[in-house]
């Protein structure tokens, strides 16, 4: 059986590693002191909350998908250090763990992060566009008058911080004040400069690849030894990031996408964003898997089957 024929993986179950943490998407658990396994589920959030069924390999296209940017950004970004460190499955899971674990797992350096989440936009949509339309601002920044929806922002990408909520709370969006607060002034100008580089290095790549990163989240951890910032987490999947098809983009209304802004619309038309246990109904599953599948293939150039590791 193929591994992207098995069945949906919502829960994780190891016992051969000792938890660390349980975010929406992810388990983590502990290798050793510095090295942790990032476990990605098929489990899919929308609005914050965790959806009671999940959408089939999402957690292999995501772990798949991060890879290849780690493998590749430090090429495009000089100095660019990351957490990951392999796709290899550590020694002590178990033969019968390691089909469920392989291909939406990954090794990577245990580090202090910062609690805040690193948003970049280079495009107006989304919460950023609803606060100018009513303010003017964008997470309290100035933005110049008459942009319209969907528009690149004029001034280039623009970083706009949120906090990194706790497990049942929404993150919010803050200004580069309040995140140079949070993180202390030592790192907060290194994070928002990377952060940009970093998105405008994707971007590049992404967009003669045909897709647009309209937006994109980073988180960075901290290795305390060197004092060097480290990109952590999952990076420009279409969890964290929106992207849209670059051949379908018209300027002033909302795009068609390639990520979670279906199954965001499908919610707020049933009325039922925000709503805990709400299970999708089977198109909205394959629409959205769909989606995520094809903003893989258009920015690896690989097929998600072709890129499985299949031996043990
Ligand atoms: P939350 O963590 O708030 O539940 P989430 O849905 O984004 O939100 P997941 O993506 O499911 O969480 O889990 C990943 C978690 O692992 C995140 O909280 C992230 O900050 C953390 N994380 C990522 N990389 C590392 C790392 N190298 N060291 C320690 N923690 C990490
Ligand atoms: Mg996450």
């Amino acid at each position: 059986l193929s591994p992207l024929e098995a069945a949906v993986v919502t829960s994780i179950s190891l016992d051969t590693l000792p938890k660390l943490a349980t975010g929406k998407v992810r388990e983590l658990y502990t290798v050793d002191e510095t090295t942790l396994l990032f476990v990605a589920s098929d489990r899919i959030s929308a609005y914050d909350v965790v959806m009671g069924n999940g959408v089939p390999s999402k957690g292999i296209l995501l772990t798949l998908l991060s890879a290849h940017w780690f493998q590749l950004l430090p090429a495009l970004v000089p100095n660019l250090r990351t957490h990951f460190l392999t796709l290899a499955l550590p020694l002590e899971i178990p033969p019968s763990g390691v089909a469920a674990l392989r291909n939406r797992s990954m090794q990577v350096r245990r580090l202090k992060i910062f609690p805040i989440e690193a948003i970049v936009r280079g495009y107006i949509t989304g919460s950023a566009w609803k606060e100018y339309k009513r303010c003017g601002t964008v997470h309290t920044i100035p933005i110049p008058a008459g942009l319209q929806e969907s528009q690149a922002f004029p001034q280039g990408a623009i970083y706009t911080p949120s906090t990194k909520a706790e497990a049942g709370q929404n993150d919010e969006n803050i200004s580069p004040q309040r995140a140079a607060e949070i993180v202390g002034p030592k790192y907060a100008g290194k994070i928002e400069s990377l952060a940009i580089a970093i998105y405008e290095a994707a971007r590049d790549y992404a967009s003669a690849r045909g897709i647009i990163i309209a937006d994109t989240k980073f988180e960075f951890g901290l290795d305390e030894e060197t004092d060097e910032l480290v990109l952590i987490d999952e990076v420009l999947t279409p969890d964290s990031s929106r992207f849209w098809p670059a051949d379908r983009y018209v300027v002033g209304m909302e795009q068609e996408s390639f990520d979670k802004q279906y199954l965001r619309d499908w919610l707020v038309r049933e009325g039922l964003k925000g709503k805990e246990g709400v299970s999708m109904p089977e198109a909205v599953v394959k629409e959205t898997a769909e989606k995520y599948r094809e903003a893989f293939e258009k920015l690896t150039g690989s097929r998600l089957e072709d890129v499985l590791e299949v031996e043990s």
